[in-house]
């Protein structure tokens, strides 16, 4: 499979390693015309905002709605969460709008910048080592969406159809789980059409 980590900012070297150990083929998407060579699309965590600037100064915000509403995966981690949602508290802007939820940006971060722990995620059988970075959080979710994890209470892992998101970095441990349900979901893509 090759999947595609966009790349105008954030972690994208970091996804690309963990995508090939999980078997795939990783590639940074820098332009609008690479989204028709890839299985999926990782957006990676960074910072929001930049992230949201870039994306609409490119043509990605219409470009990646087109390829989500096809069916294709996107899978957004931390920044690339926030990206995703429909909602954003406060009075910011959303940018994709595909996934139904409201999201809190910087919610973890100001007790604790950053912290690393072992989640309990369905579809992965033994917990994932995840690293929070200050992360969002997923404040409410909508009835297409499921939840995977929760950390203390709080949803930070979910899915709607193609759509799979997570409040913290799978990429920057040696724990590749996440990418290969990844990479399941755009496996399960090519034989049947999911959409969100
Ligand atoms: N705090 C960042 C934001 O709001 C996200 C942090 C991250 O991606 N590690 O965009």
């Amino acid at each position: 499979m090759n999947i595609g980590v966009l790349a105008l900012q954030g972690a994208v070297a970091e996804h690309i390693r963990s995508i090939e150990l999980a078997g795939g083929k990783g590639i940074a998407v820098k332009k609008i015309e690479q989204l028709k060579e890839i299985d999926g699309l990782v957006i990676p965590g960074g910072e929001s905002t930049t992230i949201g600037k870039l994306m609409r100064k490119y043509g990605f915000i219409d470009a990646i709605r087109e390829y989500a509403d096809q069916g294709n995966p996107v899978f957004g981690t931390c920044a690339g969460l926030i990206v995703l949602a429909e909602r954003l508290e406060g009075d910011e802007e959303p940018h994709l709008r595909l996934m139904d939820m409201t999201v809190a940006r910087n919610a973890f971060g100001r007790q604790r910048e950053s912290f690393e722990t072992d989640l309990d995620v369905k579809g992965i059988d033994t917990p994932l080592r995840a690293v929070f970075i200050r992360a969002p959080l997923i404040k409410e979710v909508g009835d297409r969406v499921e939840v995977l994890s929760e950390y203390q209470g709080e949803i930070v892992t979910a899915r709607q159809g193609n759509l799979l998101a997570s409040s913290y970095h799978p990429e920057l441990t040696d724990d590749y789980r996440l990418h290969e349900l990844f990479i399941r979901m755009a496996q399960e893509r090519g034989q049947t059409h999911v959409g969100r």
